[in-house]
């Protein structure tokens, strides 16, 4: 099925990255044009920028919006309305983590948090809606996780953010049930980028074993496939809600987790 996305226009937040990177690339190659966003070297964002313009004949800009601050939410969603004369995707994907047991949870990790991994998407939807209710077409995407459906320990903020954004999710999907802008959630279980090999590093460490083998743990804790899922398959899932098959597809918390909460 070949979904053809030439003419929209989309803002990926945290797309320098892992899985905000896959679906940028997977929205480029349907011919949106896109905005990345998302922290990087100059000159490596550059590069990617220009890669991905090159590679799909796509327009691609890069803003370095920091979206723990909420003004630079709403400036990044305007900045791209401008640039592009609309915006008509908007992929919520910018996220961080930290590992912690509640009572020694670092506060200002706990706000940092909650900051990018639920506000900043409350701060971007409100800025996008009113462009896509007048154009009468949108698409939001909320980048959530397995951890949006189900908990594990030292997760606190992350786990807690992730409910919320599956929440405000169904919200914003109710509240524009009668219009042609649907908003939906996409959770993944574990998939292998910077995010996760922090994670993996520390679990070689504190368990003293190789790389491999903490690679091996973590997923047979979690992801009965034992594979991680890939920003490739998040991509294809992101366009699939973006085309009209779709367009009936409302509040849904979608997972691709290797059967992570099947459990
Ligand atoms: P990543 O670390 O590879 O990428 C994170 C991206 O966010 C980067 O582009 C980074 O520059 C950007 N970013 C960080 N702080 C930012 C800020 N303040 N403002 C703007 N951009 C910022 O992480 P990832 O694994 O690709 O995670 C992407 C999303 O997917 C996150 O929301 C994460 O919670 C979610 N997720 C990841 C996994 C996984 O296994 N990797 C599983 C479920 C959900």
């Amino acid at each position: 099925m070949k979904i053809d996305l030439k003419g929209k226009s989309a803002v990926v937040t945290g797309s320098t990255s892992g899985i905000g990177l896959g679906v940028a690339r997977a929205l480029a190659e349907a011919g949106a044009g896109v905005m990345l966003n998302g922290f990087g070297e100059p000159g490596v964002v550059e590069d990617l920028r220009r890669g991905l313009a090159a590679e799909f004949g796509v327009e691609v800009l890069h803003h370095p919006a920091d979206l723990s601050r909420p003004e630079e939410s709403a400036r990044l969603v305007a900045d791209a309305e401008k640039a592009f004369g609309r915006l008509d995707i908007l992929v919520n994907n910018a996220g961080v983590q930290h590992v912690a047991p509640v009572e020694a949870f670092p506060v200002e990790q706990w706000d940092r948090i909650l900051a990018l991994n639920l506000s900043s998407s409350f701060h971007t939807i409100r800025a996008a809606l009113p462009g896509m209710r007048r154009r009468g077409w949108g698409r939001v995407i909320n980048v959530a996780s397995a951890h949006g459906l189900v908990a594990s320990v030292e997760k606190a903020a992350y786990v807690a953010a992730k409910h919320g954004l599956i929440g405000l999710t169904k919200v914003v999907a109710l509240e524009t049930a009668r219009t042609a802008v649907t908003c939906n959630a996409i959770c993944p279980g574990w998939v292998l980028t910077p995010l996760v090999q922090r994670q993996i590093d520390a679990l070689a460490e504190r368990e003293a074993v190789s790389v491999s083998e903490a690679k091996r743990r973590l997923l047979a804790d979690k992801q009965p496939s034992q594979e991680f899922a890939t920003p490739e398959q998040i991509g294809a899932l992101a366009v699939f809600l973006c085309s009209e098959s779709a367009a009936q597809m409302r509040g849904a918390a979608l997972s691709i987790d290797g059967g992570w909460t099947a459990q």
